[in-house]
Protein backbone atom coordinates (compact mmCIF):
# COMPACT_ATOMS: atom_id res chain seq x y z
CA UNK A 1 0.00 0.00 0.00
CA UNK A 2 1.20 3.13 -1.03
CA UNK A 3 1.39 6.25 1.48
CA UNK A 4 -0.11 9.22 -1.19
CA UNK A 5 0.67 12.76 -0.17
CA UNK A 6 0.41 16.17 -0.63
CA UNK A 7 3.87 16.98 0.23
CA UNK A 8 3.30 20.89 0.69
CA UNK A 9 0.41 19.55 3.33
CA UNK A 10 2.14 16.86 4.48
CA UNK A 11 5.39 19.43 5.60
CA UNK A 12 2.84 22.17 6.90
CA UNK A 13 1.02 19.77 9.10
CA UNK A 14 4.53 18.78 10.60
CA UNK A 15 5.55 22.23 11.51
CA UNK A 16 3.03 22.96 12.91
CA UNK A 17 1.96 19.84 15.20
CA UNK A 18 6.51 19.67 15.89
CA UNK A 19 6.28 23.23 17.60
CA UNK A 20 2.92 23.03 18.79
CA UNK A 21 4.21 19.84 20.84
CA UNK A 22 7.66 21.69 21.65
CA UNK A 23 5.77 25.00 23.14
CA UNK A 24 3.47 22.64 25.26
CA UNK A 25 5.95 19.67 26.19
CA UNK A 26 5.88 20.87 29.90
CA UNK A 27 1.93 20.94 30.21
CA UNK A 28 0.99 18.29 28.07
CA UNK A 29 -0.07 14.88 29.96
CA UNK A 30 -0.74 11.64 28.88
CA UNK A 31 -4.38 10.85 29.40
CA UNK A 32 -6.61 7.89 30.77
CA UNK A 33 -10.44 8.00 31.13
CA UNK A 34 -13.08 5.31 31.39
CA UNK A 35 -16.93 6.32 31.36
CA UNK A 36 -19.34 4.05 31.93
CA UNK A 37 -23.34 4.64 30.12
CA UNK A 38 -25.43 1.88 32.37
CA UNK A 39 -29.30 1.12 29.49
CA UNK A 40 -31.84 -1.01 30.17
CA UNK A 41 -29.88 -3.61 27.97
CA UNK A 42 -26.60 -2.78 28.45
CA UNK A 43 -23.65 -1.28 29.86
CA UNK A 44 -20.37 0.56 27.54
CA UNK A 45 -17.26 1.14 28.78
CA UNK A 46 -15.57 4.13 26.95
CA UNK A 47 -12.30 4.20 27.85
CA UNK A 48 -8.96 5.98 26.71
CA UNK A 49 -4.89 4.49 27.18
CA UNK A 50 -2.16 6.30 26.65
CA UNK A 51 -0.16 4.56 24.47
CA UNK A 52 2.69 5.74 22.19
CA UNK A 53 0.41 7.61 19.89
CA UNK A 54 -0.88 7.25 16.28
CA UNK A 55 2.89 6.53 14.57
CA UNK A 56 1.25 8.44 11.29
CA UNK A 57 1.00 11.45 13.86
CA UNK A 58 4.47 11.07 15.37
CA UNK A 59 5.81 10.49 11.45
CA UNK A 60 7.16 13.03 9.42
CA UNK A 61 4.26 13.47 7.47
CA UNK A 62 2.53 15.06 10.40
CA UNK A 63 -0.29 12.81 10.67
CA UNK A 64 -3.90 14.05 9.83
CA UNK A 65 -4.57 17.85 9.13
CA UNK A 66 -7.98 18.19 12.23
CA UNK A 67 -6.27 14.97 14.69
CA UNK A 68 -4.45 16.76 17.86
CA UNK A 69 -5.30 13.42 19.93
CA UNK A 70 -1.45 12.69 20.09
CA UNK A 71 -1.49 15.34 22.34
CA UNK A 72 -3.28 12.94 24.86
CA UNK A 73 -0.53 10.30 24.02
CA UNK A 74 2.62 9.39 25.64
CA UNK A 75 4.78 9.53 22.63
CA UNK A 76 8.28 9.10 23.74
CA UNK A 77 7.22 8.46 27.47
CA UNK A 78 6.69 4.79 28.56
CA UNK A 79 3.52 4.01 30.51
CA UNK A 80 4.11 0.43 32.13
CA UNK A 81 1.58 -1.84 30.56
CA UNK A 82 0.40 -2.98 34.23
CA UNK A 83 -0.86 0.72 34.89
CA UNK A 84 -2.66 0.13 31.46
CA UNK A 85 -4.03 -2.96 32.37
CA UNK A 86 -5.12 -1.61 36.08
CA UNK A 87 -6.96 0.99 34.57
CA UNK A 88 -9.10 -1.45 32.53
CA UNK A 89 -9.29 -3.72 35.34
CA UNK A 90 -10.57 -1.07 37.66
CA UNK A 91 -13.49 0.17 35.19
CA UNK A 92 -14.68 -3.50 34.80
CA UNK A 93 -14.68 -4.25 38.43
CA UNK A 94 -17.29 -0.48 38.32
CA UNK A 95 -19.68 -2.36 35.41
CA UNK A 96 -23.07 -4.00 36.83
CA UNK A 97 -22.24 -7.80 36.79
CA UNK A 98 -25.82 -8.46 35.80
CA UNK A 99 -25.66 -6.91 32.58
CA UNK A 100 -24.00 -7.69 29.08
CA UNK A 101 -20.51 -4.77 28.06
CA UNK A 102 -19.74 -3.22 25.26
CA UNK A 103 -16.22 -2.28 25.81
CA UNK A 104 -14.72 0.48 23.77
CA UNK A 105 -11.39 0.87 23.83
CA UNK A 106 -9.19 4.17 22.31
CA UNK A 107 -5.06 4.39 22.24
CA UNK A 108 -5.34 7.41 20.02
CA UNK A 109 -4.16 5.76 16.82
CA UNK A 110 -4.37 1.87 15.96
CA UNK A 111 -4.86 -1.20 18.23
CA UNK A 112 -3.01 -3.36 15.79
CA UNK A 113 0.51 -0.95 15.11
CA UNK A 114 3.12 -2.99 16.84
CA UNK A 115 4.91 0.55 17.87
CA UNK A 116 1.96 1.64 19.42
CA UNK A 117 0.55 -1.38 21.43
CA UNK A 118 3.13 -4.22 21.58
CA UNK A 119 2.00 -7.64 21.43
CA UNK A 120 2.35 -8.31 24.96
CA UNK A 121 -0.10 -5.51 25.75
CA UNK A 122 -2.51 -6.42 23.15
CA UNK A 123 -2.43 -10.37 24.66
CA UNK A 124 -3.31 -8.83 27.99
CA UNK A 125 -5.87 -6.72 27.18
CA UNK A 126 -7.66 -9.67 25.20
CA UNK A 127 -6.95 -11.95 28.75
CA UNK A 128 -8.78 -9.33 30.78
CA UNK A 129 -11.35 -9.28 28.57
CA UNK A 130 -12.11 -12.96 28.48
CA UNK A 131 -12.56 -13.21 32.44
CA UNK A 132 -15.90 -11.76 33.29
CA UNK A 133 -17.37 -13.68 30.78
CA UNK A 134 -20.04 -10.53 30.63
CA UNK A 135 -18.41 -8.88 27.71
CA UNK A 136 -19.92 -8.99 23.70
CA UNK A 137 -18.78 -7.11 22.11
CA UNK A 138 -15.21 -5.27 22.16
CA UNK A 139 -14.38 -2.02 20.00
CA UNK A 140 -11.13 -0.89 18.77
CA UNK A 141 -9.82 1.50 15.86
CA UNK A 142 -7.15 0.97 13.39
CA UNK A 143 -5.85 2.62 10.24
CA UNK A 144 -6.45 0.29 7.10
CA UNK A 145 -2.34 -0.36 6.37
CA UNK A 146 -2.76 -2.65 9.80
CA UNK A 147 -5.93 -4.23 8.30
CA UNK A 148 -3.82 -4.67 5.27
CA UNK A 149 -0.50 -5.93 6.70
CA UNK A 150 -1.68 -7.71 9.86
CA UNK A 151 -4.27 -9.92 9.54
CA UNK A 152 -2.65 -12.61 10.91
CA UNK A 153 -2.39 -11.09 14.35
CA UNK A 154 -6.21 -9.59 13.67
CA UNK A 155 -7.60 -13.07 13.20
CA UNK A 156 -5.47 -14.25 16.45
CA UNK A 157 -6.81 -11.30 18.00
CA UNK A 158 -10.46 -12.28 16.39
CA UNK A 159 -10.12 -15.98 17.35
CA UNK A 160 -8.54 -15.24 21.39
CA UNK A 161 -11.93 -13.28 21.58
CA UNK A 162 -14.26 -15.40 20.56
CA UNK A 163 -17.80 -15.57 21.66
CA UNK A 164 -16.72 -11.53 21.86
CA UNK A 165 -17.73 -9.81 18.57
CA UNK A 166 -14.56 -7.72 17.21
CA UNK A 167 -15.48 -4.59 16.06
CA UNK A 168 -12.70 -2.45 14.36
CA UNK A 169 -13.65 1.42 12.98
CA UNK A 170 -11.67 2.94 10.63
CA UNK A 171 -11.62 6.47 10.00
CA UNK A 172 -12.35 6.69 6.20
CA UNK A 173 -13.04 10.47 6.39
CA UNK A 174 -13.55 10.59 3.12
CA UNK A 175 -14.33 8.19 -0.15
CA UNK A 176 -12.56 11.12 -2.30
CA UNK A 177 -9.29 10.69 -2.79
CA UNK A 178 -8.41 14.18 -4.01
CA UNK A 179 -10.00 15.35 -0.49
CA UNK A 180 -8.32 12.27 1.45
CA UNK A 181 -4.69 13.30 0.21
CA UNK A 182 -5.23 17.00 -0.26
CA UNK A 183 -7.19 18.45 2.95
CA UNK A 184 -6.99 15.94 5.55
CA UNK A 185 -3.76 14.07 4.82
CA UNK A 186 -4.94 10.24 5.61
CA UNK A 187 -2.06 9.13 4.05
CA UNK A 188 -4.16 6.13 1.85
CA UNK A 189 -6.94 6.10 -0.59
CA UNK A 190 -10.39 4.75 -1.01
CA UNK A 191 -9.48 1.71 -3.03
CA UNK A 192 -6.94 1.01 0.67
CA UNK A 193 -9.89 1.05 2.50
CA UNK A 194 -12.26 -0.76 0.26
CA UNK A 195 -9.46 -3.76 0.46
CA UNK A 196 -8.52 -3.65 3.81
CA UNK A 197 -12.65 -3.30 4.91
CA UNK A 198 -13.33 -6.33 2.66
CA UNK A 199 -10.85 -8.83 4.09
CA UNK A 200 -11.07 -7.85 7.55
CA UNK A 201 -15.21 -8.39 7.36
CA UNK A 202 -14.47 -12.09 5.86
CA UNK A 203 -13.50 -13.00 9.13
CA UNK A 204 -16.86 -12.13 10.58
CA UNK A 205 -15.27 -8.86 12.31
CA UNK A 206 -17.54 -5.67 12.60
CA UNK A 207 -16.64 -2.76 10.44
CA UNK A 208 -17.56 0.95 11.61
CA UNK A 209 -16.92 3.51 9.32
CA UNK A 210 -15.73 7.17 10.57
CA UNK A 211 -17.00 9.72 7.93
CA UNK A 212 -15.38 13.13 9.41
CA UNK A 213 -17.78 16.02 8.39
CA UNK A 214 -16.45 19.50 6.72
CA UNK A 215 -12.67 19.31 6.06
CA UNK A 216 -10.39 22.15 5.55
CA UNK A 217 -10.28 24.00 2.31
CA UNK A 218 -13.52 23.16 0.99
CA UNK A 219 -17.44 25.11 1.37
CA UNK A 220 -19.88 23.96 3.78
CA UNK A 221 -21.94 22.90 0.75
CA UNK A 222 -18.95 21.00 -0.63
CA UNK A 223 -18.48 19.37 2.68
CA UNK A 224 -22.09 17.98 3.02
CA UNK A 225 -21.92 16.57 -0.53
CA UNK A 226 -18.60 14.89 0.21
CA UNK A 227 -20.06 13.46 3.78
CA UNK A 228 -23.14 12.09 2.31
CA UNK A 229 -21.31 10.44 -0.97
CA UNK A 230 -18.64 8.66 1.49
CA UNK A 231 -20.82 7.45 3.99
CA UNK A 232 -22.87 5.98 0.44
CA UNK A 233 -19.84 4.57 -0.70
CA UNK A 234 -19.30 3.16 2.26
CA UNK A 235 -22.56 1.30 2.88
CA UNK A 236 -21.73 -0.09 -0.47
CA UNK A 237 -18.22 -1.39 0.30
CA UNK A 238 -19.87 -3.20 3.39
CA UNK A 239 -19.50 -1.08 6.35
CA UNK A 240 -21.60 -2.61 9.49
CA UNK A 241 -22.36 1.06 11.20
CA UNK A 242 -21.35 4.65 10.23
CA UNK A 243 -20.12 6.73 12.82
CA UNK A 244 -20.53 10.46 11.65
CA UNK A 245 -17.74 12.62 13.05
CA UNK A 246 -18.46 16.58 12.66
CA UNK A 247 -14.99 18.36 12.57
CA UNK A 248 -13.73 19.98 15.72
CA UNK A 249 -10.98 22.20 16.00
CA UNK A 250 -8.00 20.87 18.30
CA UNK A 251 -4.72 21.91 19.39
CA UNK A 252 -1.14 21.88 17.55
CA UNK A 253 -3.14 20.87 14.04
CA UNK A 254 -4.02 22.43 10.88
CA UNK A 255 -7.28 23.09 11.27
CA UNK A 256 -6.81 24.80 14.31
CA UNK A 257 -4.13 27.10 12.37
CA UNK A 258 -6.88 27.71 9.57
CA UNK A 259 -9.38 28.50 11.84
CA UNK A 260 -7.58 31.10 14.15
CA UNK A 261 -7.18 33.08 10.59
CA UNK A 262 -10.72 32.58 10.09
CA UNK A 263 -10.27 30.57 7.29
CA UNK A 264 -12.09 27.19 9.17
CA UNK A 265 -14.42 26.72 10.89
CA UNK A 266 -16.55 23.76 12.01
CA UNK A 267 -19.79 22.43 10.14
CA UNK A 268 -23.25 24.00 10.65
CA UNK A 269 -25.37 21.54 12.99
CA UNK A 270 -28.13 22.19 10.55
CA UNK A 271 -25.23 20.46 8.20
CA UNK A 272 -24.98 17.59 10.18
CA UNK A 273 -28.88 16.56 10.74
CA UNK A 274 -28.80 17.11 6.93
CA UNK A 275 -26.04 14.77 5.82
CA UNK A 276 -28.07 12.26 8.32
CA UNK A 277 -31.01 12.72 6.97
CA UNK A 278 -30.57 11.94 4.24
CA UNK A 279 -28.31 8.75 4.42
CA UNK A 280 -31.41 7.87 7.19
CA UNK A 281 -34.31 8.15 3.92
CA UNK A 282 -32.24 6.12 1.32
CA UNK A 283 -30.96 3.60 4.07
CA UNK A 284 -33.60 3.09 6.71
CA UNK A 285 -32.32 -0.12 8.05
CA UNK A 286 -28.77 1.61 7.83
CA UNK A 287 -26.50 1.55 11.59
CA UNK A 288 -25.68 4.54 12.51
CA UNK A 289 -24.08 6.94 15.24
CA UNK A 290 -23.16 10.73 16.03
CA UNK A 291 -21.71 11.66 19.25
CA UNK A 292 -19.84 15.42 17.92
CA UNK A 293 -17.42 16.53 20.63
CA UNK A 294 -17.51 19.58 21.73
CA UNK A 295 -21.50 20.14 20.24
CA UNK A 296 -22.47 24.13 20.74
CA UNK A 297 -19.20 25.60 21.08
CA UNK A 298 -17.04 27.46 18.84
CA UNK A 299 -14.68 24.71 18.32
CA UNK A 300 -17.01 22.38 17.84
CA UNK A 301 -20.06 22.04 15.05
CA UNK A 302 -22.77 24.58 16.09
CA UNK A 303 -25.35 26.58 15.31
CA UNK A 304 -26.45 30.25 16.22
CA UNK A 305 -25.99 29.43 20.17
CA UNK A 306 -29.87 29.36 20.66
CA UNK A 307 -30.91 26.12 18.40
CA UNK A 308 -27.86 23.72 19.25
CA UNK A 309 -29.56 21.68 21.80
CA UNK A 310 -32.35 21.26 19.73
CA UNK A 311 -31.09 20.69 16.30
CA UNK A 312 -28.96 17.83 18.62
CA UNK A 313 -31.90 16.35 19.95
CA UNK A 314 -33.16 16.00 16.09
CA UNK A 315 -29.50 14.61 14.89
CA UNK A 316 -30.41 11.77 17.73
CA UNK A 317 -33.50 11.46 16.73
CA UNK A 318 -32.76 11.02 12.99
CA UNK A 319 -29.94 8.60 13.62
CA UNK A 320 -32.25 6.43 16.28
CA UNK A 321 -34.85 6.39 13.05
CA UNK A 322 -37.90 8.75 14.73
CA UNK A 323 -39.82 11.29 12.62
CA UNK A 324 -38.96 14.83 12.74
CA UNK A 325 -40.59 17.99 11.11
CA UNK A 326 -40.67 17.95 7.56
CA UNK A 327 -40.48 22.00 8.26
CA UNK A 328 -37.14 22.77 9.79
CA UNK A 329 -37.44 26.73 9.23
CA UNK A 330 -39.48 26.65 12.07
CA UNK A 331 -37.57 25.78 14.46
CA UNK A 332 -34.95 28.93 14.45
CA UNK A 333 -34.26 31.87 12.14
CA UNK A 334 -30.73 30.77 11.56
CA UNK A 335 -32.32 27.88 9.36
CA UNK A 336 -33.23 30.75 6.41
CA UNK A 337 -28.98 31.49 6.70
CA UNK A 338 -27.54 28.73 6.70
CA UNK A 339 -29.74 27.35 4.04
CA UNK A 340 -28.24 30.91 1.92
CA UNK A 341 -25.13 29.80 2.86
CA UNK A 342 -25.01 26.13 1.12
CA UNK A 343 -26.97 27.89 -1.98
CA UNK A 344 -25.37 30.66 -2.58
CA UNK A 345 -23.43 30.01 -6.36
CA UNK A 346 -20.14 31.05 -4.50
CA UNK A 347 -20.05 27.86 -3.29
CA UNK A 348 -20.28 26.65 -6.49
CA UNK A 349 -17.60 28.57 -8.05
CA UNK A 350 -15.08 28.14 -5.28
CA UNK A 351 -15.02 24.74 -5.91
CA UNK A 352 -11.48 23.13 -6.14
CA UNK A 353 -10.40 21.19 -9.26
CA UNK A 354 -11.34 18.35 -7.92
CA UNK A 355 -11.32 15.85 -10.76
CA UNK A 356 -12.66 13.22 -8.60
CA UNK A 357 -15.25 15.56 -6.49
CA UNK A 358 -18.77 14.14 -7.21
CA UNK A 359 -21.49 16.81 -6.41
CA UNK A 360 -25.02 15.30 -5.36
CA UNK A 361 -27.44 18.39 -4.25
CA UNK A 362 -28.17 17.90 -0.95
CA UNK A 363 -30.59 20.43 -0.92
CA UNK A 364 -33.00 18.25 -3.61
CA UNK A 365 -34.24 15.30 -1.63
S1 LIG B 1 -7.05 10.61 12.84
FE1 LIG B 1 -6.29 8.57 13.36
S2 LIG B 1 -4.72 8.16 11.79
FE2 LIG B 1 -5.09 10.36 11.75
S3 LIG B 1 -3.50 11.22 13.11
FE3 LIG B 1 -5.37 10.90 14.34
S4 LIG B 1 -5.15 8.88 15.28
FE4 LIG B 1 -3.66 9.03 13.57
ZN1 LIG C 1 -30.35 28.84 15.46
Amino acid sequence: MSLPRNPLLSSTIYKLRQEFLELEKDSLKPKTWFKLTETMEKVVITGVIPTRGCSWALSETGGCSVCGYINDSSRDHKIPSEQIIEHIQQSLNQANPSKPIEFKLFNSGSFFDEDDIPQKLRSQIIDLLKKPNKIRLFSVESRPEYLLNHQDIINETNIRLKPITLEIGVGMESSNDAILRDCWNKGFLLDDYRESVQITRLNGIRIKTYVLIKPPFLTELEAICDSIRTSIDAIEIGTDIISFNPCTVQNGTLVNFLAKKNRFSPPWLWSVLHVIKTIRNQFPEQELICEPIAAGKQRGPHNCGKCDKNVLDLINRVINSKQIPNDLSNICPCYKRWQVLVTTPIEVFRTRNHSKLRFLNPLNE
